[in-house]
């Protein structure tokens, strides 16, 4: 793997909070969006501290009437931080219900915001459309990047690997900081986030070649997918509309299955599967003149794909033989995440003047 990220962060400090929210198991978009990153930061030795989220509360703020399913999928989550080489000797993991000082830091900076600027977050506002929340809009899910806010700043994270679409929540993020430390003192930490730098990771379409594959939209391919699973899915991937013939010229642009290619696959790959290319560029240029099926293709991804998650399926079957460790060590995580939290809050309270019995 490339040092990409780990050259990225030598400008940017020592602490690194980002996380996930418990809606269903990660998918390949995530892998490719975050958790890739992720991995190689924790192992890059540039960060004090790694703080990894499960963000149960934003996850209820749409699923508020299915907790089970939001519950059920913390454990999820957690095997696929797992099996993808997150090490909880040098990353804490928690769940964010459990870290109260989260919520109470929400409500002040809540003061912060207007509702013009929260109607104003362009994801959210996708969000909106996509779950139907135009009439009847919850305000905590209008609210939730002020909470992501919080999550950010507990901390004192100065860096947020994430996806491109967590991009207005981190600017948010920083505008509530600055506000914060303008109106009552240098305090919090403005963050800063880190993309994947390869463009087809910023925002992996979904397999129905919808602009983003995401749990609640059920277009993914989850870490967790058996090998029969990711074949079917690939071979019924959408691919371009207008290449109905082979002979047919293709566009690969925003093709999803030369965007995965995009993310996923290495020089190498060609050798092993595809030795008649010597790398991806090639391959567009053929689909691109015309003379390459979408079958040939589909299944040369099929075999980057399987050799991609077959250590991560295997590593997380392991894990997931032993859920009671899973949950203690999902309870250390939220202990040792509260102290860090606690502490920050006791600097916000003093800040704001709030610290009448000197906490
Ligand atoms: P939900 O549909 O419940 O919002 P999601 O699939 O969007 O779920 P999140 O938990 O909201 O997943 O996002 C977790 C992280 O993964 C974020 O950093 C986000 O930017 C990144 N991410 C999610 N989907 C993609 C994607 N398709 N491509 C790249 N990054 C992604
Ligand atoms: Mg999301």
């Amino acid at each position: 793997m490339s040092h990409e990220y780990a050259k990225e962060v030598e400008t940017l400090g020592k602490v690194i909070l980002t996380g996930d929210r418990p809606t269903g198991r990660l998918h390949v978009g995530h892998y490719v969006g975050s958790l890739r990153g992720r991995v190689e930061l924790q192992n890059s030795g540039e960060f004090d501290k790694v703080f990894i989220m499960i963000a149960d509360a934003q996850a209820l703020t749409d699923n508020f009437d299915d907790p089970s399913k939001v519950r059920a999928n913390i454990t999820e989550v957690a095997l696929d931080y797992l099996a993808c080489g997150l090490d909880p000797a040098k990353t804490t993991i928690f769940i964010q219900s459990q870290i109260p000082q989260l919520t109470e830091l929400t409500f002040y900076y809540m003061n912060l915001v207007t509702l013009s600027r929260l109607e104003r977050n362009p994801t959210v506002k996708a969000e909106i459309k996509q779950k139907n929340f135009e009439k009847s809009l919850p305000m905590g899910f209008l609210t939730y990047p002020v909470s992501q806010a919080s999550d950010i700043t507990a901390f004192l994270a100065d860096t947020v690997p994430v996806g491109e679409d967590q991009l207005p929540m981190i600017e948010q993020t920083r505008e509530i900081v600055r506000s914060f430390n303008n109106l009552y003192g240098e305090t919090l930490v403005e963050p800063k986030a880190v993309l994947p730098s390869n463009a087809a990771s910023l925002r992996l379409p979904g397999t129905d070649g919808k602009a983003k594959m995401s749990k609640s939209l059920g277009n993914c391919i989850y870490l967790a997918d058996q090998p029969d699973e990711i074949r079917t899915k690939i071979m019924g991937m959408y691919t371009d509309p207008n290449h109905l013939k082979v002979s047919d010229p293709g566009n690969t642009t925003d093709n999803p299955v030369f965007l995965y290619l995009d993310a996923f696959c290495k020089d190498e790959h060609f050798e092993r599967y595809l030795p008649e290319y010597a790398n991806l560029a090639e391959l567009k240029a053929h689909y691109e003149r015309g003379g390459l099926g979408d079958v040939k293709v589909k299944k040369f991804l099929n075999n980057v794909l399987q050799e991609t998650l077959e250590p991560i399926r295997t590593r997380r079957e392991e894990f997931a033989k032993d859920i009671p460790y899973i949950m203690e060590l999902l309870q250390k995580g939220s202990e040792k995440a509260e102290e860090v939290a606690a502490e920050t809050l006791r600097r916000v309270r003093h800040a704001m003047q709030i610290d009448y019995f000197g906490k």
